[in-house]
């Protein structure tokens, strides 16, 4: 078995979080893809939550570890987010689906996500960089925002 360790430039508490979502992509329900995922999320609370994709044979049923352990997450209480780990042994390190990252902006829009894949391969990403203009409804703030630094780069439409 491969094992990814943190890197020389991961912070330490990125490992445990690295490590529960590993240990999520093992119960991971894959048999239509063969890509097995976990995820793990940090709550402000200081707990994190682990969730694993789980494939239908509907595929449209199917639910990625990213919502899973946000819906459970949710489930149990927590409401605010600062950390995310995608893992898989399947494939290079993999962003988030564009369902998953909506579903994140609910509940926060600045999540920095550490995506690692195999043979310890990894990436960076932040929510808001991978999600610029999330929906949001009623139309609040960061929508304004989004619209206002358009129209200051000079969209003429
Ligand atoms: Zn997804």
């Amino acid at each position: 078995m491969t094992r990814a360790k943190p890197g020389p430039k991961m912070e330490p508490e990125w490992a445990a979080l690295i490590s529960a979502a590993r240990a999520a992509s093992r119960r991971a329900h894959a048999p239509y893809s063969q890509l097995r995922v976990g995820a793990a999320i940090a709550g402000r609370s200081g707990r994190s939550f682990r969730g694993c994709n789980v494939e239908n044979s509907s595929f449209g049923l199917t639910v990625c570890a990213e919502r899973a352990a946000v819906f459970r997450a949710v489930a149990e209480g927590e409401r605010s987010f600062t950390r995310l780990v995608i893992y898989t042994p399947d494939a290079g390190p993999l962003a988030p689906c564009g369902a998953c990252r909506q579903v994140l902006a609910e509940f926060c829009c600045d999540l920095t996500i550490v995506s690692v894949g195999r043979d310890g391969a990894r990436r960076r990403y932040r929510l808001a960089d991978l999600l610029p203009y999330a929906f949001s409804w009623p139309a609040g703030e960061d929508a304004g925002a989004a619209e206002a630094k358009t129209q200051g780069a000079g969209a003429t439409d």
